[in-house]
């Protein structure tokens, strides 16, 4: 048998393992939570990966001097499938496990590292991103949080907004303008901010869910020491650039997973006649965006195969992610309207009262936070602009 032959016969042993653990675990976990599984609720999903970590699921790629596990790229691929499968929700310290950690792992000191690991592999520290300010989104660059150098560190004052888990975090690394003078990209400095140092303030924003997991933050004269600079001061730019790089290969993962789930759902609601008998699946309509829907399955899956193979070689991250981030949010959300249509009044009753439907209130809940998913992480406008310069050599608009 060949080397390659070999790695897969273990990745699938792996994947049995791994199923059959994560199935009864979250099963276990969900029935136990008081008034039943809730995997909308942010201390749900928090408890949850707390116990993700404490039976040793977290670190999974990270070196084994650091608590790691040291899973090839594949087996943590195989995790990611694999929790999404068995229902389990995200986690709220996605930053800190997906982005800060790996950043650490490849810009921070060894003092760094040895601060700041263990609290992420242990879950004791969540983590999030101060990148987004009122006037600066899309245009990052233009970041006008200060840090200034002062004796020991920098004074630091500014204001960033759609801060996911601020209010829930007890470090946030920050984009920072540490020269005010140089050209916009090369006065940045990634800094690591204490979320409970004075003068930091964070007002959670209300989202059309009614859940607020997203905040303002404000820094007023709030002294960073020194040793939280990571990387090279004015060379922020170039750490926020690979920080988004690292979680390229299994971003998509539990995403596509949720989206072939919930389009097995609408499947169910189109073959389940209402209360006049009609079946909305007899019409040709219906019939259309279905069918549109499972090719659109189908073609982000070989997509997140595709990434996922060049991560494992090694490949640079290029513009295919656009086109995958552009088709998958798209796409979620024409699954998400169509499951709305095909419920009905049921989508607006569904939360609470007679006539309580936990699976019409989730795909409800689906349906309003699927607004966001063309926004963050780029808006659609951005990833086409990547799109039309990277891959098209269309000149810049
Ligand atoms: C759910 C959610 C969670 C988020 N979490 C975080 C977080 O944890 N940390 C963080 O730092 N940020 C976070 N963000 C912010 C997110 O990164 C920004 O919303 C995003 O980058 C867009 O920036 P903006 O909102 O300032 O919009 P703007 O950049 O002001 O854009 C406004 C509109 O103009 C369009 N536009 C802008 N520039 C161009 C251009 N050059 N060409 C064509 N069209 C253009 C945009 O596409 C958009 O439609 C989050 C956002 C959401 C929705």
């Amino acid at each position: 048998m060949s080397r390659l032959e070999n790695a897969a016969q273990d990745d699938a042993a792996f994947r049995l393992e791994l199923r059959g653990w994560l199935t009864s675990a979250y099963a276990a976990f969900a029935r136990d939570w008081p008034g039943g599984a809730a995997p909308r609720d942010l201390d749900f999903r928090r408890a949850w990966e707390d116990t993700l970590c404490a039976q040793g699921w977290s670190g999974l790629g990270w070196p084994e001097a650091y608590g790691g596990k040291g899973l090839p790229l594949s087996r943590q691929a195989v995790f990611h499938e694999e929790h999404a499968r068995c229902g389990a929700p995200l986690g709220v310290n996605l930053i800190g496990h997906g982005i800060l950690a790996p950043t650490l792992l490849h810009f921070g000191t060894e003092a760094q590292k040895r601060r700041f690991l263990p609290g992420i592999l242990a879950n004791r520290e969540v983590w999030c991103q101060g990148y987004s300010e009122p006037g600066a989104g899309s245009d990052l660059a233009s970041v006008r949080t200060r840090a200034e150098p002062v004796a020991g560190g920098y004074r630091l004052n500014g204001h960033k907004i759609w801060t996911s888990f601020a209010d829930r975090a007890q470090w946030c690394f920050v984009l920072a303008r540490t020269d005010p003078q140089a050209p916009k990209h090369r006065g940045l400095s990634f800094l690591l901010v204490d979320m409970g140092s004075a003068g930091v303030r964070v007002e959670p924003i209300r989202q059309i869910t009614g859940e607020a997991e997203f905040c303002e933050v404000f820094f007023e004269d709030v002294f960073v020491p020194q040793n939280l600079l990571l990387g090279e001061e004015n060379q922020g730019w170039k750490v926020a650039m690979a920080a988004a790089s690292f979680e390229r290969g299994t971003y998509f993962i539990p995403r596509l997973v949720r989206f072939a789930q919930e389009l097995d759902l609408v499947r169910r609601l189109a073959l389940r006649p209402d209360a006049y008998g009609h079946v909305p699946a007899s019409s040709s309509a219906v019939r259309h965006k279905w069918a549109r829907l499972a090719a659109d399955s189908h073609v982000l899956a070989l997509k997140s195969q595709r990434a996922l193979a060049g991560a494992m070689r090694g490949d640079p991250p290029g513009p295919e992610g656009s086109s995958t981030k552009i088709h998958w949010s798209e796409a979620h959300q024409r699954l998400l309207e169509l499951s709305m249509q095909l419920l009905g009044e049921t989508a607006c009753v569904a939360e609470n009262g007679e006539g309580a439907d936990e699976q019409a209130a989730a795909l409800a809940h689906a349906y309003l936070w699927s607004r966001a998913e063309t926004i963050l992480a780029g808006t659609s406008e951005i990833q086409r602009n990547i799109i039309a310069e990277q891959m098209l050599g269309l000149p810049k608009g």
